[in-house]
């Protein structure tokens, strides 16, 4: 805050605590240069904060204190958030390190030539190593894996890289 708005705040107090100095050039001078990056609006509430409860004069470090704790609060809630953010990004995965266990567990079996009983779980199976992409043939998520000339496989459901990167990220 500058020289004027230390004026003003000091005129404010000055309503409630006859003690608050004097708005004479040296004290705006000595303010302000403590208070230079405390945003008027802000100092304001420091000093109402100040002598909601508290019968001594108000002091350029009780603003500044004030000042602080408020940013330590946004930043807190800033970092509250992003890690909110991240957990909700992350949701996902979760659910698919729940439910990849077994899904990949039949794509192993699959790859491995032995039966998997039902066509679902080739079809859960399959849920699990689209989730990845193949570094092998290059097949994005959601794309099946293709020998080539960019035909399907026959063989097996997927490249062994793929079902190995499937999972380790379930693990
Ligand atoms: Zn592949």
């Amino acid at each position: 805050m500058n020289r004027t708005e230390v004026a003003a705040l000091l005129g404010a107090a000055s309503a409630v605590d006859p003690k608050v100095p004097q708005p004479d050039p040296d004290v705006l001078t000595m303010w302000a240069g403590i208070l230079d990056d405390v945003p008027a609006d802000v100092a304001g509430a420091a000093v109402r904060e100040h002598y909601r409860h508290n019968g001594e004069t108000v002091m350029p470090a009780d603003i500044v204190e004030y000042w602080r704790a408020v940013r330590r609060d946004v930043a807190e809630r800033r970092h509250t958030a992003e890690l909110r953010a991240h957990a909700a990004d992350r949701r996902p995965d979760l659910r698919a390190i729940r439910d990849g266990i077994a899904r990949v567990t039949a794509a192993l079996a699959i790859t491995r030539g032995v039966d998997p009983e039902h066509a679902e779980a080739e079809a859960e199976a399959r849920r699990a190593f689209l989730a990845v992409p193949c570094t092998w043939c290059k097949a994005q998520p959601g794309a099946p894996c293709t020998g080539p000339g960019g035909k399907p496989l026959t063989k097996q459901a997927a490249h062994d890289a793929r079902l190995a990167d499937a999972l380790t990220s379930t693990r």
